[in-house]
């Protein structure tokens, strides 16, 4: 089940993608910032079942799993990490194998990795785009763009070319360290494509190195702030726990 965004809710089949060149503060993922030994599999729909494979695992094996999982009847199929645009090939070739069985394609993306996104926006239909601030978010030690890249020229470019899939939305995760000059240099950046562009205001939840999440008295400065550069603002917190998911 989608967990986030202005699609939350729509059954969902998630492809998560091991490695990512980001450590945001709050990531409730860091199983996957390093490739493991070993990959699950979910064996029933919902089941909360698993079967475990030697990684790397082959592109045949990931949409056996999926007809198995009854993947044409999803809205969705998710590519989530990690990053997925650090394996752009593995990305496009299974969107386009996915996209035949009928689920629109969702990717998650944490909007540093233009190159990944351009080799495969043609195959995508949502591109869920984060908007990171450095204020949470550092490069990894090893990270391909080396670890002074500019996280904002990244996104700005980002969102460029995510803009020609059918749907796209900018998801900003907001915590404590979030600052005024971060949303406006966001909204700036925005407005400069299309200030229509819809933005996700995502108040953090609590994980990490980020014990609590946002007063609500900040978050609704916060999101008048950005109302008043942008056109299409909502709040929407994470529920995915409410599905017992990750
Ligand atoms: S980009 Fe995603 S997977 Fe990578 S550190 Fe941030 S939250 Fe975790």
């Amino acid at each position: 089940m989608e967990g986030e965004g202005p699609h939350v809710g729509y059954s969902t089949l998630f492809v998560r993608f091991a490695r990512c060149d980001l450590r945001c503060n709050w990531c409730d993922t860091p199983q996957t910032w390093k490739a493991p030994q070993r990959c699950r599999f979910e064996t029933g729909r919902g089941e909360q079942t698993f079967r475990e494979l030697t990684n790397p695992v082959t592109v045949k094996t990931v949409l056996e799993a999926a007809d198995a999982l009854e993947v044409e009847r999803h809205h969705f199929v998710s590519f989530t990490g990690g990053e997925p645009l650090l394996q752009p090939e593995a990305v496009r070739t299974l969107a386009i194998a996915l996209k035949k069985r009928g689920p629109k394609i969702h990717l998650e993306t944490h909007g540093a990795a233009p190159e990944g996104l351009a080799k495969v926006i043609d195959v995508v239909d949502v591109v869920s785009m984060d908007w990171k601030f450095s204020s949470d978010v550092k490069w990894a030690k090893d990270a391909a763009h080396g670890t002074d890249a500019n996280l904002a020229d990244l996104s700005e470019e980002s969102l460029r070319i995510a803009r020609k899939a059918p749907d796209v939305y900018v998801k900003a995760v907001l915590t404590p360290n979030t600052s005024d000059e971060e949303l406006d240099d966001m909204c700036a950046r925005i407005v400069a494509q299309d200030e229509r562009t819809p933005v996700v205001l995502q108040p953090v939840s609590a994980h990490g190195k980020v014990p609590e999440t946002l007063d609500p008295q900040r978050l609704m400065a916060h999101l008048r702030r950005v109302e008043e550069r942008l056109k299409v603002v909502r709040i929407i917190p994470q529920t995915h726990k409410t599905y017992g998911a990750l």
